[in-house]
């Protein structure tokens, strides 16, 4: 199981969503931000002879009724309905348009008076007028009073989505606080990505997984998506061309699917993304890419037909979702509830959004902004999800420490006595340097009280031996059993318990039947830093060992090879 991939999987869900419910159009704004009184746009293509005067004088030429975007690329003139059915509060000066993909666009506006004034505004210009939420505005000069009516002349129009989109009229105070209130949105909104950001590099300098570095990737490209499409970046960059921001957007947009698609693909198990659904993955991710460096190298030209291929794109990326899901499930994914529920809510959105745009459900404030509540519901999921692995982590982390413990102690002990056992007992006694003394135990005459007591009975006593040696000396002591009835001590010279008391303790225990229980030990004092040292201080603990059974059992024997080793 990998970790962290809770975190990760609505994460990515969620963003995957975002980015598609963002495309909705890569171009403009909706109607979210559109405050203001609707000016009902009529559309003409421009003809050579057309001038705004004769235009504003003859308005039967405007067709209301074909839909704006059906007419193709080219220029046009676009005129409002006319002002004074607008019940005006004195102040509505403020002419909002969506931005699109255009070369030049012209506010003429005809007074009462009928003059006619004009406010061009070209790429760059347009970037000086723009507002949040990607919204382009006149500020009608207010000593005129409000116009009879508006009119626009567009050059260079891709036209794909209209020529002038979400015309309104506002006032100063609507529009302000359209600004502000995009302006807080797309803040909160940066902040969340930043704090996103921050957040999952710190858990991936932990964890370590590459689906935490495409998620990473992911909210960079989608914050940087957000900075471009809501225009905050012409306040950045004042004299970038709209056009090119416009631009921007495609790529941003399309970077943040790519990444999205490839997180998909890591962030389940190997086998849930391989053959034929990373083919496609790959192919509409090439395909992404080739649409997207098209709109940006190539563009205005086949523009239609680049943000169609594009578009198509974005199309497939949902439906390569399922196959991922469904293999998952078959494999038991183990994060599958989560990616499922992740997917939810923004799909949700995205079916809102949908019903939206067929005029199933009145266009709201909400639904305009749902990319940015989908992100946030990912932030929150996200936080339960990293509190929920993160118990699961520390469970695991409890659990594996329990274990190294329980197999370390087994390594080491010997499970008749529970003292070290011989290997334990060699690697720890050789590191304990100067003035040590060692003890080797050997009980007397082991083999008639197993023949007396039975094997059982002979276990017993050696655990007996075993708790009353590992009681007489000092904790520091190292005790184990080395052999069947052989015991080994190691203590610093210093604080060493006297042989003798060892083995007055030894016929004092309390035995099973009352048995006397003896041993005969074999002592040496001297240096213990490395395998030489060991094996010269056992073979002379072993000598005096020896030497002790030789004179009759039930005592201690001092080396007498001490200054060998001292
Ligand atoms: P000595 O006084 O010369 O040491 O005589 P001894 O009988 O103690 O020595 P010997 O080495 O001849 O016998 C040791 C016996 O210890 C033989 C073996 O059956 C017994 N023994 C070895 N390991 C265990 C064990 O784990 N449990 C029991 N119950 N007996 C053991
Ligand atoms: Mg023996
Ligand atoms: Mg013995």
């Amino acid at each position: 199981m990998r970790e962290g991939h809770g975190i990760a999987s609505i994460a990515n869900a969620m963003l995957l969503c975002i980015a598609l419910l963002a495309f909705a159009c890569p171009q403009a704004r909706a109607s979210g931000v559109m405050v203001g009184t609707p000016l009902d746009p009529c559309v003409v293509r421009s003809q050579p002879d057309m001038t705004p005067r004769a235009l504003f004088a003859n308005p039967a030429v405007f067709d209301c009724m074909t839909k704006q975007s059906d007419l193709g690329p080219g220029d046009f003139w676009v005129i409002s309905k006319p002002l004074d059915t607008i019940k005006s509060d004195g102040d509505r000066l403020r002419v909002r348009v969506a931005s699109l993909w255009q070369q030049q666009i012209t506010l003429h506006a005809l007074y009462r008076d009928g003059t006619v004034r004009s406010w061009p505004l070209d790429g760059q210009a347009v970037s000086h007028h723009i507002q949040m939420g990607a919204i382009i505005e006149w500020r009608l000069p207010g000593n005129y009073g409000t116009p009879e009516r508006l009119l626009w002349h567009v050059k260079g129009a891709a036209n794909l989505r209209g020529v002038i989109n979400g015309a309104r009229l506002a006032s100063s105070r609507e529009s302000d606080r359209s600004n502000l209130k995009m302006g807080a949105i797309y803040a909160a909104f940066g902040g969340l990505c930043a704090a996103l950001l921050v957040f999952n590099l710190a858990l991936w300098a932990v964890l370590r997984h590459r689906f935490q570095l495409a998620y990473c990737a992911l909210v960079l490209w989608l914050g940087a998506y957000a900075l471009t499409s809501s225009a905050a970046l012409a306040w950045l960059w004042p004299d970038i061309a709209n056009n090119d921001r416009i631009r921007l957007n495609y790529l941003l947009l399309a970077g943040g699917a790519i990444t999205a698609l490839y997180f998909a693909r890591v962030f389940f198990e190997h086998d849930v993304s391989k053959s034929w659904v990373a083919w496609i993955n790959n192919l509409v991710s090439a395909l992404l890419v080739c649409a997207t460096t098209a709109i940006v190298l190539l563009t205005p030209s086949h523009i239609g037909l680049f943000d169609t291929l594009y578009s198509l794109c974005f199309a497939a990326i949902l439906p390569l979702i399922v196959p991922i899901v469904w293999r998952a499930r078959k494999q038991r994914s183990p994060h599958l509830w989560l990616f499922v529920l992740a997917w939810s809510v923004p799909l949700l959105f995205a079916s809102v959004r949908v019903c939206a745009n067929l005029g199933l459900v009145p266009w709201s404030f909400w639904i305009d902004n749902s990319t940015i509540l989908a992100m946030a519901f990912e932030a929150i999921m996200s936080t339960l999800a990293i509190a929920y692995r993160i118990r699961l982590l520390s469970r695991e982390r409890d659990e594996a420490r329990a274990h190294e413990l329980a197999a370390r102690l087994l390594a080491d002990t010997d499970p008749l006595t529970g003292l070290l056992n011989r290997r334990a007992f060699l690697s720890r006694a050789v590191q304990r340097g100067e003035e040590q003394t060692l003890l080797l135990a050997d009980l007397d005459h082991f083999k008639m009280i197993n023949e007396t007591l039975g094997h059982d009975g002979g276990d017993e006593v050696l655990r007996v031996v075993a708790r009353t040696l590992r009681g007489a000396v000092p904790g520091d002591a190292l005790v184990a059993r080395i052999g069947g009835e052989e015991f080994a001590i190691v203590q610093s010279r210093t604080s060493a318990v006297d042989p003798e008391t060892l083995l007055a303790r030894l016929r004092a225990a309390r035995m099973p039947f009352d048995l006397t229980v003896t041993a005969s030990i074999g002592s040496c004092t001297g240096s213990l830093r490395d395998d030489a040292d060991w094996k010269r201080m056992y073979r002379l603990a072993d000598r005096a060992l020896y030497a002790a059974k030789s004179a009759g059992r039930d005592r201690v024997r001092q080396s007498s090879g001490l200054s060998a080793v001292a």
